[in-house]
């Protein structure tokens, strides 16, 4: 059930939020196997639940998301509970805050039930990269759900709660949302505070809500959004809530379609091109555009994103944060703690990362990124002023079988190769499912001009019919 309906029957009394999150601990158990949670929490679930219900007996405002569960990325702050961020590195570790974008969808009555599964400090694109197994994908077992923001995806996909979020740096929100057959939206950058959420990469990092419909992603990022005194990067600008009570009509609505991205070699071509077709009966103009800069992208984000690693995880020494492996020196203690807390595919990142910031290799590796990150953010910019919302693949696969990437990093990148770009200029962007390919589920991907959600969501909206 969506979240606007839940919140609107324990509203009215009609139902209790206590029978809700029952509901949803009991779903959670029956689907264990995904993996999809890395911590549940049933007494500060029913407490929660049980001070809403009071809420509503006495006739006080139990908020817009009153008893609706939620799920929560191990990677964002909830005052005494666990924050791992999917490592064994923080194994042991408790919040000692909780992240502003939680705090205002508590403020509203969400509930959250548990925090979930993802690949280790938000690097990977399938859920395999977590300390504590990998997640699997509900529509099917044998494969990954995507990742890193994998047991979010999954949990909503499995129908434990209508709501999850996530973390998008890269495409951590969409490329499973893609997978798993569900919603997900990277707003604008700055659009939700990242206070209270884990850094990855500052200057892309951004929280954002995993659902089964649009309008309860337009709930979510409204009840998140706005400036936080907290995190200086947060948006002034108010943002435009759609109207997804009514979706616009299509006419002549002009969705750019970038040359680079829609080649028919892809595996997802064809099941989206008959989405988008439909679109153009329905009113739409599909507009070929040229986005040459696209190629850059991925060679970009993962020298940018590496380099901001290397310094946000810095911090995790055994020493002041992360679990410690004594060693007769402090050098030694420090090497070891986080030779042994650390998996693979970050320490790949921090070397990466440490390797582009060197001394005579910036000028080569770091300054050409940035180049290419503000010519993304201008080409896109204007190609705002000929179309309306760009369309692209958000994968160009669905979900693999486990075990098939992990071996091969190379291979693993190229599953974010349309959700980067958008990462990198910061415009708002967002999954939709549109499709199957052989069985699964595959979301096209519509990206907005600057701070302006309601567009995509709109269109969304008229695509899910939900
Ligand atoms: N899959 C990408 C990466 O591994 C994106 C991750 C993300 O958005 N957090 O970096």
């Amino acid at each position: 059930m969506d979240a606007v309906v839940i919140a609107g029957a324990v509203r009215m009394g009609n139902r209790r939020a206590i029978d809700v999150v029952n509901a949803a601990l009991r779903r959670a158990t029956a689907v264990d196997h995904l993996g999809a949670f890395i911590h549940l929490m049933p007494e500060h679930a029913r407490q929660r639940a049980m001070e809403i219900d009071s809420l509503v007996a006495s006739n006080r405002d139990p908020g817009r998301l009153a008893g609706v569960p939620i799920a929560i990325k191990d990677n964002i702050a909830h005052e005494g509970h666990p924050l791992m961020a999917g490592s064994r590195f923080l194994d042991g570790n408790t919040a000692t805050h909780t992240a502003t974008a939680l705090q205002r969808l508590e403020d509203q009555g969400a509930i959250v039930i548990g925090r979930t599964n993802m690949d280790e400090f938000g690097m990977g694109s399938s859920g395999e990269h977590s300390s504590w197994g990998p997640t699997r994908n509900p529509v099917d077992p044998a494969c990954v759900p995507g990742g890193s923001s994998s047991g979010s995806a999954a949990a909503v996909a499995a129908g434990v709660v209508p709501i999850a979020l996530g973390s998008d740096t890269g495409g951590s929100v969409r490329q499973p949302a893609s997978f798993c057959g569900v919603v997900g939206l990277k707003p604008t950058y700055g659009r939700i505070s990242r206070h209270g959420l884990v850094a990855f990469a500052s200057s892309l990092d951004q929280i954002g809500p995993l659902t089964r419909s649009i309008r309860d992603a337009a709930v979510a990022v409204s009840v998140m959004a706005g400036v936080d005194p907290l995190d200086s990067t947060s948006l002034q600008a108010r943002m435009v809530v759609p109207d997804v009570a009514s979706p616009p009509s299509l006419k002549r609505l002009r969705i750019g379609m970038p040359r680079q991205a829609w080649s028919d070699s892809i595996p997802v071509y064809e099941p989206l091109m008959k989405c988008l077709h439909e679109l153009k009966s329905r009113g739409a103009v599909l507009v070929p555009i040229d986005l040459p800069i696209l190629s850059a992208a991925l060679p970009a984000y993962y020298v940018l994103s590496s380099a901001e690693a290397a310094s946000n995880l810095a911090r995790y020494d055994g020493i002041r944060l992360g679990v410690r492996q004594t060693r007769a020196t402090l050098e030694d203690t420090i090497t070891a703690s986080r030779t042994q807390g650390f998996g693979p595919e970050v320490q790949r990142r921090l070397l990466l990362g440490t390797y582009a910031l060197s001394e005579g290799l910036s000028a080569q590796l770091y300054s050409r990124a940035t180049a290419a990150r503000t010519a993304m953010r201008e080409t896109l910019d204007r190609a705002f002023s000929t179309v309306d919302v760009i369309a692209t693949p958000t994968a160009p696969c669905g979900a693999f079988h486990l075990g098939t990437r992990i071996e091969d990093p190379a291979e693993m990148y190229t599953a974010d190769i349309f959700t980067i770009p958008p990462s990198l200029s910061g415009h708002p962007a967002l999954s939709v499912p549109a499709g199957m390919l052989h069985g699964k589920p595959i979301g096209l991907q519509l990206i907005g001009p600057r701070e302006d959600e309601a567009a995509i969501l709109n269109l969304g909206m008229v695509i899910t019919g939900r």
